[in-house]
């Protein structure tokens, strides 16, 4: 299976930042992406990145990378997984979110496996289900989600600005149980094909 691991951002585009810490969600994006292309090769997955260094890749260029994998020569990936974090005015806005492009497709279903990996994983991690149509992921009409040919998720791990999710995202034990969520998912979906 090819999965193309997306992190968010980069270069000359930041992402969203904390204004008082000055961290940046390029640079949480690339630690989570590169975590898990490593853990997903691990588990036998071929991995292609559109990015694995603080360079900045347009969306378009991101999604003919997972359609083509023109970057490595591998053809069109199986599977998407884009990582981003939120950014809100207001600091008390937290928790995580997966998201999927509008209406039912495999990618409601890979966006499920996940959720429910992460959900068992933390007692105390806000999620931001949406259950409006039964499932919890959020639908949106989000350029990679839109522009890629296969089961696609966006994940937004938490809040930048908000004290509690940025501690969390920046704790390197925090990281390493999302990253071994999101792959128990992913393997979740594998096993169903
Ligand atoms: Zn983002």
């Amino acid at each position: 299976m090819r999965i193309c691991v997306d992190a968010g951002h980069g270069g000359s585009d930041p992402g969203t930042v904390n204004p008082w810490t000055g961290a940046r969600e390029k640079d949480i994006t690339i630690r989570y992406a590169l975590d898990l292309a490593a853990e997903l090769e691990r588990g036998g997955a071929r991995i292609i990145m559109t990015r694995q260094h603080d360079i900045f890749v347009p969306l378009s260029r991101r999604c003919n990378i997972a359609n083509t994998g023109v970057k490595h020569n591998a053809g069109r990936s199986d599977l998407f997984l884009s990582i981003h974090v939120n950014g809100v005015e207001n600091p008390a806005a937290k928790g995580w979110e997966i998201w999927t492009s509008p209406g039912p497709t495999n990618s409601d279903i890979l966006a499920t496996l996940i959720y429910n990996e992460v959900d068992a994983e933390y007692h105390d991690l806000h999620m931001r289900p949406d259950w409006s149509d039964g499932d919890p992921d959020k639908e949106g009409k989000l350029r990679v989600l839109m522009g890629t040919w296969m089961p696609a998720v966006l994940i937004e791990l938490g809040f930048i600005r908000n004290s509690g999710d940025l501690a969390n995202m920046l704790d390197p034990e925090w990281q390493w149980r999302m990253v071994q969520a999101i792959a128990r998912g992913v393997w979740r979906y594998a096993e169903r094909r």
